[in-house]
């Protein structure tokens, strides 16, 4: 197998591992991540929390350094530090000014693009959003709309 040239992001993200997960509140789950996880005997997580709800503010399935469900791991922790809101049912991109590859602007417009796209081809309609913009969660987040962040990178 060739050698592989890992990105700038990939490299941060392995010198900070499971910063994000540990620093991170709530991850979101869609209905059919939520089936999935369900399916491959993580009841008992969706039972204890909600299909929503993250305790401590550190993601139920973080396993210090590791995640407990990484093959199954949702699209929100797929795309992170690329998330979605609403705001007046009115969906929009945010960033997580508190990721330290965000910080440094190594995060490229290359990579909010495909996590945009991921979004938008994966996303089950905004009703199941409304359920997690109702919630009241500690954020330990600081997020900021994706068209505010200016990489150092391109
Ligand atoms: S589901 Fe896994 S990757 Fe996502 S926040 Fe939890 S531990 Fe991290």
């Amino acid at each position: 197998m060739g050698k592989q040239r890992l990105s700038a992001l990939s490299k941060e993200c392995i010198k900070n591992k499971g910063a994000c997960c540990e620093q991170r509140t709530k991850p979101v789950f869609t209905p059919s991540e939520v089936e999935t996880l369900i399916d491959s005997n993580n009841s008992d997580y969706f039972e204890k929390h909600g299909n929503t709800a993250v305790p401590k503010g550190i993601c139920g399935f973080f396993d210090s350094p590791l995640c407990a469900v990484y093959e199954k791991r949702p699209l929100d922790c797929r795309t992170y530090p690329v998330s979605v809101k609403l705001d007046n049912d009115v969906l929009y991109f945010v960033i997580d000014m508190k990721c330290p590859a965000v910080r440094k602007g190594i995060v490229t417009y290359q990579f909010i693009s495909r996590a945009k796209t991921a979004w938008i081809k994966n996303l089950p309609g905004i009703e199941w959003l409304k359920e997690y913009s109702k919630e009241e969660c500690a954020e330990n987040h600081e997020w900021i709309p994706v068209e505010d962040y200016k990489p150092s990178v391109l």
